[in-house]
């Protein structure tokens, strides 16, 4: 089976220590084809306030060091996670823009400016009230980053939920929000994006059945998988079961990207 990890983080974003020539490693022992690095850049910091300076070097200068890491096994593509590009599109735009990128995931890490902008982290879910305000706000930018060309797969669509459920102990679902997550897997297909299988570490894999099931309906092809590994541990994990949840849901091929145009690898 032909196994990539396109949501991969490493010392170059702030919450990972790990040097990408050993989750290049860890591509290699997992049995991965593809390993795409795609570090944190967000446009918000963690209470909201815009993003200061950003210099390429240090992660271009890692991705040439550790690319022949995979040897003839695994491909290892040049990637970045872009957090709330929504909040400046032509800043976002010139940082895409500014380094040779294969693969840009679009996410929403933060509440809108309107709302405070403070970091999903960092939020206090003391209600599940509390919780659906914060996904009111969530999918309005989502809906808000898709009216970009900036990103190519647009990331983590469960993402809050990691934090609701997973760590405040709620068992909040989608269910009130069909005709958003309609709304917004339209535009993705409509503007020729992706979305992408987040196996959160290989955690949140079944969470993804409805969405997978949504988006094929209304013809969505474009899907990648990662496992947003912070870690060399987590590299890899529950991809073999994100691919086969996407042969369970209907899909017949899935994508990978070189230089932010999409390719197809058969299932
Ligand atoms: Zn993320
Ligand atoms: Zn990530």
């Amino acid at each position: 089976m032909y196994l990539t990890d396109y949501h991969t983080h490493s010392c170059c974003s702030p919450d990972s220590t790990a040097r990408l020539e050993d989750m290049v490693r860890a591509a290699r022992r997992a049995g991965l084809r593809e390993l795409c690095t795609t570090d944190h850049c967000d446009l918000q910091d963690e209470n909201g306030a815009p993003l200061g300076g950003w210099d390429w070097t240090p992660i271009l200068d890692q991705y040439w060091r550790a690319r022949d890491k995979g040897g003839s096994e695994v491909k290892v593509l040049l990637g970045l996670e872009l957090g709330g590009a929504y909040t400046d599109p032509g800043r976002a735009e010139a940082l895409v823009a500014a380094a040779p990128l294969d693969f840009v995931i679009g996410s929403i890490h933060n509440l809108s400016p309107e709302a405070g902008g403070r970091d999903f982290f960092y939020l206090d879910y003391r209600s599940e009230e509390a919780c659906y305000t914060t996904l009111d706000d969530y999918f309005a930018s989502m809906l808000a980053l898709t009216r970009l060309d900036c990103y190519d797969a647009l990331g983590h669509i469960i993402y809050p939920l990691r934090y609701m459920n997973g760590r405040a102990g709620w068992h909040i679902t989608l269910d009130r929000y069909g005709d958003q997550l309609d709304q917004l897997l339209r535009a993705v297909i409509q503007n020729g994006k992706a979305i992408e299988v987040n196996t959160h570490g290989g955690r949140e894999v079944e969470d993804w059945r409805p969405i997978l099931r949504h988006y094929h309906q209304l013809g969505g092809e474009l899907v990648t998988t990662g496992s947003d590994a912070h870690s060399p541990g987590n590299v890899g994990r529950g991809i073999s079961q994100a691919v086969a949840l996407l042969r369970e849901t209907g899909f017949h091929r899935f994508a990978v990207y070189r230089k932010r145009r999409p390719e197809w690898i058969k299932l």
